[in-house]
């Protein structure tokens, strides 16, 4: 089990989020990855088409500072009734873009597996 970086929920299995970290960029320049769970993947995603600004110091997946920042609502799993809750979490165009493209990636994935 893995926990996703955005909403802390365990899942078998995330899906890994190609993205430019500032403070780790001299070591990986090409971008570091982050695994996020389908939900939250979806919710960037739904975030990326509404693009409602939020006032935040850094990105939550990647980090970067000094960079305009989006609302992604995502669902923090609690343990007690209805067992999740709404967080507002800050999401930089960058890593919107690595979302979309771990995105297209998984349905390359899928689409190559109907032909087998
Ligand atoms: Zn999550
Ligand atoms: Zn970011």
């Amino acid at each position: 089990m893995a926990d996703c970086e955005l909403c802390g929920a365990a899942r078998p299995t995330l899906c890994p989020v190609k993205v430019l970290d500032e403070r780790v960029i001299v070591a990986y320049p090409k971008g570091t990855w982050r695994g996020i769970n389908e939900e939250c993947l979806n919710r960037c995603h739904e975030g990326n088409i509404n693009r409602v600004p939020i006032k935040a110091k850094k990105c939550d997946l990647c980090g970067t500072t000094n960079v305009p920042l989006f609302l992604v609502t995502v669902q923090i799993p609690i343990f007690q009734e209805p067992y999740h809750r709404d967080s507002n979490k800050a999401i930089c165009e960058s890593c919107f873009e690595a979302c979309e493209d771990t995105i297209k990636r998984q349905v390359a994935e899928k689409e190559e597996s109907h032909h087998h």
